[in-house]
């Protein structure tokens, strides 16, 4: 997907926490000389500390508990209906997020007939649009039944809304990994001097050698051949950088909805999450280094713990492209483009 990049010549860096950020997009300037870059879409003004902010978030993640065994069993399907809800109502990915942390939530504190767990998914997926979403797009009950096709009545899906909210204490404010991954991205997480890790050709060569790993090496190779092609041959680093950017924020969100359907990743530490989603994402879009130094600096004194284990899930998945998360893996971003698509066209 191409995105509109970011015009902005960060001319007015403002300092917070010993760092500087471009007041009027909000990047983050490192001062190694590193320029990031991002699309349009994720420009912010820098009016508020981002590490400050990002602290704040952090402590604001929906609580996650052990879910009962017959939610386990149904919970990829019901993201997929859940996703299927939230395609026709035209909500954004922010709110699928929440309703599925909801929904997770929920079920794990208070028994649920699982007849009845789509009935509360829906509910979920409204009250998470109303926490979000602009006044118009949040769907009410009459519109919810009609957009699900469930068979309940008005005075069912009401009695769950009470339930759900009373159960979060009446607050429904959370954020959720794909807030974590739109604030990284808005301080930037490529850079024009970033560099591409292997040749084509040493790729070639691994993917001979290591036949377990042949298919992930020949969709990495074939990656690299399109940027290599793709890019004039007088071309500097920097508009490998830009198509790469593409790709990095195109499988941030990917990855995102995977490590979501996967679930057992949710109850970890958001920060350490959030910084081994960048080195990974990093890393499968064929960069050089998965964490440069000044993204180290950037979120000071966090580790990325789980970058290697995150790696290998989808290493995994890429070899079994026929199971339920492997399709949805692929075809999760088709659907999100689309939708992202839709709603600019509005
Ligand atoms: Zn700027």
């Amino acid at each position: 997907m191409e995105c509109k990049q970011n015009q902005c010549q960060h001319t007015n860096p403002v300092p917070y926490n010993n760092k500087f950020f471009c007041k009027l997009c909000g990047i983050h300037m490192p001062q190694d000389g590193n320029v990031a870059i991002k699309s349009a879409k994720f420009s912010f003004p820098g009016y508020i500390n981002p590490i400050q902010n990002l602290k704040s978030q952090w402590n604001r993640s929906v609580p996650v508990a052990q879910l009962p065994l017959d939610y386990q069993r149904q919970r990829i399907s019901m993201i997929d209906y859940m996703m299927e809800w939230s395609e026709k109502l035209g909500l954004s990915i922010n709110s699928l997020f929440l309703a599925v942390q909801f929904l997770d939530y929920f079920v794990s504190q208070k028994k649920v007939d699982p007849i009845q767990f789509r009935l509360y998914g829906a509910t979920c997926l409204m009250l998470a649009a109303k926490s979000i979403e602009l006044d118009e797009r949040i769907p009410f009950i009459s519109k919810l039944r009609r957009y699900t096709y469930l068979p309940y009545a008005t005075i069912d899906f009401r009695k769950c809304e009470c339930q759900i909210i009373k159960q979060f204490n009446w607050n429904l404010q959370y954020t959720t990994l794909i807030d974590w991954a739109e604030t990284v991205i808005s301080l930037g997480i490529v850079y024009e001097q970033d560099e591409l890790s292997q040749t084509e050709a040493i790729l070639k060569e691994k993917a001979t050698n290591i036949p377990q790993s042949q298919q992930a090496q020949q969709t990495k190779q074939e990656n690299i051949k399109e940027q290599v092609e793709s890019t004039p041959k007088k071309s500097t680093s920097t508009s490998i950088s830009r198509n790469v950017y593409n790709k990095v924020q195109d499988q941030f969100t990917k990855l995102c909805l995977t490590l979501l359907k996967d679930g057992s990743y949710l109850d970890k530490d958001p920060s350490e999450l959030t910084l081994s989603l960048i080195g990974c994402v990093r890393k499968t879009c064929g960069l050089k280094t998965p964490l440069p130094k000044c993204l180290l600096e950037l979120y000071e004194n966090i580790q990325p713990k789980f970058q290697d284990s995150i790696v290998d899930l989808l290493s995994k998945q890429t070899k079994q492209p026929t199971s339920v998360v492997g399709k949805a893996f692929t075809n999760d971003l088709d659907f999100f483009s689309l939708q992202n698509y839709k709603n600019r066209v509005i």
